[in-house]
């Protein structure tokens, strides 16, 4: 799990067929990522590869049963892969022999729990997806699957999409870990975890409008996951839910986690018997999902047969609060600004369960007094209308700092790419040494 490029690997020796998209480069000061070689869409596949796969190790495995494991596989791998993986050494001696699992740690990097049983995370390395580095706004994500090779034998492979719109010059990242805190506290756990400081644009430039950004995603996702919202309020469960999704777009998180709180939300609908909003959230889920893992990832597969029959989803119609029918949700239309608003019952009373059809012909979206009964005094209004507005502005800014730090960063590996030869040549040079400080990750 240590940086994968600080293993003496330059990208000049990597002779196998490229991927069509992407190249290994030096970006930046951090050593070598994955860069895009064309302009890659959003949903579009970067790799697929045969890869080792095994279980994230802990005390329960022992280092032998994890070397078997490793081995096992590395046999089925390609010649320039196995010569690699040979070569890596582990650089920071303590004694341990180079075991088959050491130079592995070294390779790999995670694969996303949601593909993996019980849990546990799974570590594969591969040629090319050895080479993505992590980013807390990552473009790209990584699945693993199972099949048989040509040999019927079982074997793994990652496929990594674009989850973005990644520009030529662009580098791709993946997340290793998808994590809900504040920068200072994630940088932690990164270092923790993976053994590196973090340097995406979220963690390198930490400021009072992330921090907020973040402390609003804590508090809002830990409510929603009390039985307190579920039982007792879904018109707050709606409206938090609102928040955390537009949180999640202005901190560009669109990606498995905004579609896995839209998620959550059509469950939570489907619950209550409503089919109408299930249907509405997982319209917004599944496009989501199928970027990230194509028309076969588990979780694409899972919301689009959903989204086509919300009974599906386990717990439906357990009460029958807010029966609603797949009409009532074409009939507020696409979940723009104001569809997302009536969905999420925005300006209504704490409480009350209103289906989208009665909500939908007030367009409560248009304003938060539109409907008579129950609703907010005239200074909760103006609380929810200042709590929108200021969320707008954290939104707006957290985009124009992204797009500042992408525009930076894109110059920067440009620049790395142009003399590139050069700064070769003199980390050959200084061999070791600078390794170190190479080890930083974003
Ligand atoms: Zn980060």
């Amino acid at each position: 799990m240590q940086n994968p490029r600080d293993c003496g690997v330059p990208a000049a020796v990597m002779d196998y067929d490229p991927p069509g998209n992407v190249t290994v480069k030096y970006v930046g000061q951090l050593g070598v990522g994955l860069v895009a070689t064309t302009n890659i869409e959003r949903g579009d596949p970067i790799l697929f590869e045969r890869v080792i796969a095994v279980l994230e190790r802990d005390e329960s495995i022992s280092a032998t049963i994890y070397n078997i494991a490793i081995l096992a596989q590395l046999e089925n791998m390609g010649p320039w892969f196995k010569n690699y993986f040979y070569k890596l050494q582990k650089r920071h001696g303590d004694g341990t022999p180079d075991s088959l699992g050491a130079k592995f740690d070294l390779a790999c990097i995670p694969c996303p729990a949601s593909v993996t049983a019980g849990g546990k995370m799974i570590r594969v390395a591969g040629s090319w997806c050895s080479r993505t580095n992590h980013s807390c706004t990552p473009n790209a994500h990584q699945m693993l699957s199972r099949g048989l090779d040509d040999k019927a034998k079982e074997a793994y492979y990652v496929a990594v999409r674009a989850t973005k719109v990644i520009r030529k010059g662009e580098e791709v990242t993946v997340a290793y870990d998808y994590v809900n805190m504040q920068p200072a506290a994630r940088r932690q756990y990164m270092l923790a975890r993976f053994g590196f400081v973090c340097r995406c644009h979220v963690c390198d430039r930490p400021t009072e409008t992330i921090e907020k950004c973040f402390s609003a995603l804590h508090e809002d996702i830990a409510a929603i996951q009390t039985r307190y919202f579920s039982s007792i309020d879904p018109v707050k469960f709606f409206q938090c839910i609102e928040r955390i999704y537009l949180l999640h777009v202005g901190l560009d998180f669109l990606d498995i986690r905004g579609a896995q709180i839209l998620e959550q939300a059509a469950r939570f609908s489907a619950y209550h018997s409503d089919k109408g909003r299930a249907v509405g959230f997982l319209t917004l889920a599944s496009p989501l999902y199928l970027f990230a893992e194509g028309v076969q990832g588990p979780n694409a597969v899972r919301a689009t047969s959903w989204k086509d029959d919300p009974s599906l989803i386990p717990g439906y119609g357990t009460t029958t609060k807010g029966l609603s029918k797949e009409s009532d949700f074409r009939k507020i239309g696409p979940l723009d600004a104001v569809g997302l608003a009536i969905a999420c019952m925005q300006g209504i009373q704490e409480g009350q369960y209103l289906s989208l059809s009665y909500m939908a012909d007030r367009r409560v979206g248009a304003h938060y007094g539109g409907v008579n009964s129950g609703m907010r005094g005239d200074a909760d209004e103006e609380d929810a209308e200042n709590r929108a507005k200021n969320l707008k502005e954290l939104i707006k800014t957290l985009e124009e700092e992204k797009k500042h730090h992408d525009l930076e960063r894109l110059e920067g590996s440009q620049l790395i790419a142009n003399g590139n030869s050069s700064s070769t040549a003199n980390k050959k040079k200084n061999g070791g040494k600078n390794k170190k400080k190479k080890k930083k990750k974003r």
